[in-house]
């Protein structure tokens, strides 16, 4: 069969010169102008029902946040995926959640284990120093802490490396973070006399270098200095993606805005007509190791690229270093279907209802995480529910504090020498 398509042309009818209407007599001249005139006063008044439908749809709605009003004309344009909305929520320079302010603590949205005790900082620290000795005790090495919220974990752990004069002599740390709000707070939490906006200070209590970078790929990598990473709670807050399964696919769930009245919010989920590139290339068991093989119609699943690039990154420095991570967040060895979830003053809210002013997270895909950060490194990991020696740190009412019922899932990933 042609791969061409006959092209088939209707005949149409020569066009016949047009008519010179025909004068109108003084009635149908009035009559017109009247029926203009009605067919204006109509027109007026829907537009004017309009607007005030409109108006009322606002009011149900509730007053739209800076953050959408900023996204709105993009919103116009077109459905976004829903990580690309997570990701504005979250770290919009002006109007994202975490950029302008100290979101921590009970007068804030939520409460984070570092915060609940300081015997979880402690435990950090010494779990660095057990790395350090067992990697025999290196000359130099590196700290990194990614998304270090308030900067509480770093100095709890600090406070218990300052103990051992060899480790602090040799140490550096980078504290990864993209919210100037909260490097502010870091940094005074740190540096108390620190000038105002240094990407650079000692620490108050050992006189450890402390320096601030934007990104994990900022931060210098040395082969010969063990870099030894904390995250914690910090995969949770990467953007996720939600696929949805269909008679066509795999399909991506998007948001986009609800002009209707009836919907209880501005924005609304829509989904992609059939499969997207990302679903057909990250919804592979080689990635997703939990992805079903053969879903059911309406299945979905949650996907990070962002937290799965970040394990990548982590394999490699400590691959390449020969270091360690320590990675402890909420999470499942599988991919969620839709774990999002948004927290305002210490209660649950939909996504929808303030954007750029709740905090956003989803559960962490374990499995995913590991074989991120495995693949193609020298790297060997185990994972571990920490929730038993979080609770013995105080910290077991973390699961409350962030709105989840069950005790909290967290796992522990470490590398390297110790790993082994
Ligand atoms: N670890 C802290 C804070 C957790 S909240 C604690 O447990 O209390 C997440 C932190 O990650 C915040 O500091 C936020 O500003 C930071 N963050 C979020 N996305 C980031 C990104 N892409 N890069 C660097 N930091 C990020």
């Amino acid at each position: 069969m042609s791969r061409h398509r006959k092209i088939e042309f209707e005949e149409v009818a020569p066009q016949s010169a047009p008519q010179e209407p025909a004068p109108m007599t003084p009635e149908e001249e009035a009559l017109r102008k009247a029926q203009l005139e009605a067919e204006a006063a109509a027109q007026a008044e829907r537009v004017e029902k309009a607007r005030k439908e409109r108006e009322n749809a606002f009011r149900y709605k509730g007053t739209p946040t800076p953050l959408l009003e900023e996204l709105r004309p993009r919103l116009q344009m077109g459905p976004i995926p829903v990580n690309d909305f997570m990701q504005q929520a979250l770290a919009h320079p002006k109007h994202g959640y975490y950029m302008q302010r100290d979101v921590f603590g009970t007068k804030g949205d939520f409460v984070t284990a570092p915060e609940v005790s300081q015997l979880f900082g402690e435990l950090i620290g010494i779990w660095v120093v057990w790395v350090w000795e067992a990697l025999g005790s290196p000359k130099k090495v590196q700290l990194v802490e990614l998304g270090p919220g308030r900067g509480t974990m770093m100095a709890d752990a600090l406070r218990a490396i300052g103990k051992f004069r060899p480790l602090v002599g040799g140490l550096s740390v980078e504290m990864v973070e993209t919210s100037p709000a909260l490097r502010e707070v870091q940094r005074k939490k740190l540096s108390k006399g620190s000038a105002a906006g240094s990407s650079e200070v000692r620490h108050d209590g050992t006189g450890i270098m402390v320096r601030w970078r934007d990104t994990l790929g900022d931060v210098p990598l040395n082969k010969d200095v063990p870099c030894i990473m904390l995250a914690q709670e910090f995969l949770d807050c990467m953007p996720v993606k939600q696929f949805q399964y269909t008679d066509l696919g795999w399909c991506e769930r998007m948001v986009e805005l609800d002009p209707t009245k009836e919907g209880p919010h501005h924005l609304r989920y829509a989904l992609t007509r059939g499969p997207t590139p990302h679903s057909q290339v990250l919804l592979n068991q080689e990635i997703i190791p939990g992805i079903p093989t053969s879903p059911e119609i309406n299945a979905g699943v949650e996907v990070s690229p962002d937290a799965l690039q970040s394990a990548q990154e982590i394999g490699r420095r400590v691959s390449i270093s020969g270091g360690a991570a320590l990675i402890i967040d909420y999470g499942n060895n599988g991919p969620s279907v839709d774990s999002i979830q948004a927290l305002k003053k210490h209660k649950k809210v939909h996504i929808f209802e303030s954007p750029g002013e709740s905090d956003v997270t989803a559960h962490v895909d374990f499995s995913a995480i590991k074989k991120a950060a495995l693949d193609g490194s020298t790297v060997d990991a185990s994972m571990a529910a920490a929730a038993a020696a979080l609770a013995a740190a105080g910290s077991s009412e973390k699961g409350d504090a962030k709105g989840n019922k069950e005790s909290p899932r967290q796992a522990a990933m470490r590398g390297g020498e110790e790993g082994k």
